[in-house]
């Protein structure tokens, strides 16, 4: 059987539980060698080989001060070169998104990313993802040597084969890190809060027009330290991120204050934010439906309401009430 590479990933000096979900998985498809970034101890060997781990690879890097995942890439790439491998597998959280990536591009090879499953098939292993919130399951087959696969959390139960795995220690030479780019200034990104758990959430639809329209759904929810959410048509012509998404494919929200601006409110928005204790909405046709719930409904073109709102705001921050002439 070839050798599949496991990308361990440990946290306090434990290996995580998805590393033995994923050794489950390599067991499935060839002789799980388990792949350690320096230093592993005698009980994380000992736990890899609990799951299945023959072999025990210890990557150590000889340029002193490379990063984790840049040792984690030569390790994995090298191993994959040595031994032929039949697969490499990480997990699908942020750092073995990055190494699966990475390391792909090193070997030239074939990526699937946020597999549910895999399994053994007469080409390679065949990988299943879910599509569309789980309505779709595709199964595909990377084309070439050494599919490179991140398998989401959970896919498997993790099921104990114990085995003594042979250890044995890789010495790896990361590309030196760039040296050539000076950082002059940093500016700290603006922390908005996410939609799903905000108090306040300022949305705009595809009647705020324009991209630099959106600009303006931004600085009424800094104003009131919102989270600026979308509905599916703003996302998709790209005026605001796809995480902003609310309704039946995004994010499903309960803030205190829901402010929905030149949103329609289809079944499949309102899905997402009905649940909010208020509901101000801002639309210029009177019959758009998002009125039908709506606590507070203003009939308006929002470029005339928001600078307005924003002007109120600014005259409560400079202590004066909003209703003084
Ligand atoms: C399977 C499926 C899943 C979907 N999931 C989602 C989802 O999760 N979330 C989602 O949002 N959508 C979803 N959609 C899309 C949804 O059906 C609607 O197409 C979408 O919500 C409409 O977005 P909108 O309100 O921005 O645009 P529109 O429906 O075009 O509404 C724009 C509104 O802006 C108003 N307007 C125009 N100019 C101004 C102005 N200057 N000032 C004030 N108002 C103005 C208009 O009167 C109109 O009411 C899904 C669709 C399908 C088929």
């Amino acid at each position: 059987m070839r050798p599949v590479l496991v990308l361990v990933e440990s946290h306090e000096e434990s290996v995580r539980d998805r590393t033995f979900e994923l050794l489950t998985i390599a067991r499935r498809l060839g002789d799980p060698v388990a792949v350690v970034r320096h230093p592993a101890d005698a009980a994380s060997v000992a736990a890899l080989g609990r799951y299945g781990a023959k072999r025990v690879c210890v990557v150590e890097s000889a340029v002193p001060d490379a990063g984790p995942v840049a040792v984690a890439v030569e390790g994995l790439a090298e191993l994959a070169w040595q031994m032929a491998v039949s697969a490499v597998l990480t997990g699908a959280g942020r750092e073995g998104r990055e190494v699966a990536a990475r390391t792909s591009v090193r070997l030239g090879a074939g990526i699937v990313t946020g597999a549910v499953d895999v399994h053994p098939g007469p080409d390679g292993p065949v990988t299943v993802q879910n599509v569309c919130d789980g309505a779709y399951r595709v199964e595909s087959v990377v084309r070439g040597d050494t599919p490179v696969i991140t398998v989401a959390p959970g896919a498997v139960a993790a099921a104990p084969a114990p085995v003594v795995p042979v250890v044995e220690r890789v010495r790896v030479r990361p590309a030196e890190p760039a040296r050539a780019v000076r950082v002059l200034a940093r500016t700290p990104k603006r922390r908005r809060p996410a939609v799903s758990g905000a108090a306040v959430v300022v949305a705009g639809g595809r009647g705020v027009g324009s991209a630099d329209g959106f600009a303006l759904i931004e600085k009424v929810a800094d104003a009131l330290g919102a989270a600026v959410g979308g509905t599916h048509a703003a996302a998709d012509l790209g005026w605001c991120a796809h995480d902003a998404l609310i309704g039946q494919t995004g994010a499903i929200v309960h803030p205190r204050l829901y402010l929905a601006c030149g949103i329609s409110g289809s079944v499949h928005h309102r899905a997402g934010m009905r649940h909010a204790s208020t509901i101000v909405a801002i639309d210029t046709d009177p019959s758009a439906p998002i009125f039908r719930i709506a606590d507070v409904g203003v009939v308006g073109d929002l470029h005339e309401v928001l600078p307005a709102l924003l002007a109120e705001l600014d005259r409560g921050r400079r202590g004066r009430s909003p209703w003084e002439a």
